[in-house]
């Protein structure tokens, strides 16, 4: 991992218009000024409730889904206004890798269509077809008895597999894994994430990790970015996020979580949220988590606590935290 980003995300918003009969009613306000960058050759893992808006997050980067306002950029280039080729050429470069592989397969093509697909829409240069797919194949772990076989064919695993052999074909930098295992049995889910893995240390890849599952997402990530509500509350390191996480929500969303290990079960920090995320279409004014929060002040009410580095590298929205140096 290098310390240049790849990705830098600037004052992203995704609003989603909530119609009425004759206008617009509100706003789903999914993701909320939301900043952070992603190095090259990083896994940044983005974690919190369903529906915090972290899928929204990737595919607004992506530009599978219009922004609100805010910039992307990648590799220097403004995401946003790429046109003509240098759009084709970020289609290539950053991929994504859905939760359900069945559904991001056509069925009716054979595993060798669904990869070259893709490869003679950029026009890539692969040399001999069969050859290239075999070799991805091989790659993802399965091998030419493959070829010429349909998505139903196969277990989720090996529909996974096969997603990221098309993913792979396309030589990509950096890719988004949104929730990539958790559609599958668990049998199978370390051999996936083992070799995600395997291909980072090997290419360099550049990944945005997407779970609610906080172990998972420990694993894989170096720094993780935990959202609530549309915000993000804390960026870490991984190891300090779970050593000593500092948002009351984090240290809930880590002292919900079961971990065999009895050392750690009696250091966690004992937290408890109170009732359901409140509505996204009218958060609460001030800090978001105060409704829930057992700390909230006056001041949680009033004012948004901004997203602050409080250590090196580390960030959070909090206002028990202001004033402390970074
Ligand atoms: Fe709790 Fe206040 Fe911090 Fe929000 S800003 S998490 S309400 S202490």
């Amino acid at each position: 991992m290098t310390q240049q980003p790849i990705i830098k995300v600037q004052n992203l918003k995704k609003y989603f218009p909530v119609k009425g009969i004759f206008f617009t009613k509100g706003y789903v306000k999914a993701v909320d000024d939301v900043s952070f960058e992603i190095m090259r050759g990083e896994t940044f893992g983005l974690v919190g409730e369903s529906g915090c808006g972290k899928t929204t997050v990737a595919r607004t980067i992506l530009r599978l889904i219009k922004a609100t306002s805010g910039r992307v950029f990648f590799e220097g280039k403004d995401v946003f206004k790429l046109k003509g080729d240098e759009l084709l050429w970020f289609r290539r470069k950053a991929q994504i890798m859905f939760q359900d592989p069945y559904s991001s397969l056509n069925p009716r093509m054979t595993v060798f269509e669904i990869i070259m697909e893709p490869v003679r829409f950029h026009k890539i240069e692969v040399g001999d077809p069969e050859d290239f797919v075999v070799g991805l194949l091989e790659t993802v772990g399965m091998n030419r008895d493959h070829l010429y076989r349909f998505p139903h064919e196969f277990s989720g695993g090996q529909r996974q597999r096969i997603a990221l052999a098309r993913i792979l074909a396309m030589k990509p930098e950096f890719i988004v894994l949104d929730e990539p295992t958790s559609a599958l049995d668990v049998s199978v889910h370390a051999q996936i994430l083992n070799m995600l893995r395997d291909l980072q240390r090997e290419r360099g890849f550049t990944y945005l990790f997407i779970s609610h599952d906080l172990a998972v997402v420990k694993y894989m990530s170096h720094r993780i970015a935990v959202m609530y509500l549309g915000k993000i509350v804390e960026i870490a390191p991984s190891d300090k996020l779970f050593e000593e996480p500092l948002h009351p929500y984090t240290q809930a969303l880590l002292a919900a979580l079961p971990i065999p290990d009895p050392e750690y079960t009696r250091k966690k920090p004992k937290i408890e949220i109170r009732g359901e995320p409140p509505s996204p279409i009218n958060p609460p004014p001030g800090c978001r988590f105060h409704p829930r929060c057992p700390h909230a002040m006056k001041i949680c009410k009033e004012k948004e606590p901004p997203l602050t580095q409080v250590e090196p590298g580390r960030f959070v929205a909090c206002w028990l935290y202001t004033g402390r140096k970074g």
